[in-house]
């Protein structure tokens, strides 16, 4: 029998993680979980709840009579509240400007941290990214990688994302919003933004998205191969 394979892809907004982590799944035949869309998905809760985003007994009272689903039945994963399909809402600029400071919430935290250790039990071949994976959720995981890039860089691949769905912006504006949120991420006391001590780390800042997602796959075979877990996904070791 297989044991079971945790991958951990941490890193700061914008360093195109959630996007590379898929494509890397599809190549592996691993299974993805993007995190990002679960405090995503609980700041978007406390919106429709007409909950302040500081109350963070409110949001947690929320967050129990709600579930939160991921349904992997579908390539990416996509995500439910209360089985209403919300991943498209999720992204819109009223959930990124809070999703931050919900994220810093312990009760908000805990349960969620929870969940995904929950999804990791259920999946054999699991690729997780967020800010805390490899740091808080899954020390233990066989690989856990760092990915950054410049802010700069992290704004203009962001600008491009939102210009692709047709909307207007601003690049300095995004840049700054960046910024903020790398700050607020980094500053909190609970699963604060964080390389994990000994993770392998990508500066994807002159790499395109095929060779960031080759990067990735070079190294994660190689891992698996060097503590002998073996991968299961065929390809070169
Ligand atoms: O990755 P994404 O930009 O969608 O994440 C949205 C926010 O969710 C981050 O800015 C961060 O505040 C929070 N987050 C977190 N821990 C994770 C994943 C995301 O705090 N593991």
């Amino acid at each position: 029998m297989n044991l079971p394979i945790v991958v951990t892809i941490d890193g700061p907004a914008g360093t195109g993680k959630s996007s590379a982590a898929s494509e890397l799944a599809q190549r592996l035949g691993f299974d993805m979980l993007d995190t990002g869309a679960m405090y995503r998905a609980v700041a978007l809760l406390a919106i429709e709840s007409h909950i302040d985003a500081r109350d963070e007994r409110a949001i947690a009272a929320a967050m129990d009579r709600t579930p939160l689903t991921v349904d992997f039945s579908s390539r990416p994963p996509t995500i439910a509240l209360d089985s209403r399909d919300v991943h498209g809402r999720i992204r819109d600029a009223d959930v990124t400007q809070i999703v931050s400071l919900i994220a810093s919430h312990h009760e908000v935290r805990v349960r969620l941290v929870r969940a995904q250790r929950e999804v990791a039990a259920q999946h054999e071949r699991l690729i997780t990214e967020g800010r805390d994976q490899g740091s808080v959720v899954f020390p233990d995981a066989t690989v856990r990688i760092w990915l950054d890039a410049r802010p700069e860089v992290r704004a203009h691949r962001r600008c491009e994302e939102l210009r692709a769905r047709g909307e207007l912006v601003d690049e300095s504006r995004v840049l700054a919003e960046i910024i903020a949120r790398d700050a607020s991420d980094r500053g909190r006391s609970e699963g604060p933004l964080r390389k994990p001590v000994g993770a392998d780390s990508i500066d994807t800042s002159g790499l395109s998205f095929a060779a960031v997602v080759d990067e990735l796959e070079r190294l994660v075979r190689r891992r698996l191969h060097e503590t002998d877990v073996g991968c299961g996904c065929g390809g070169p070791a």
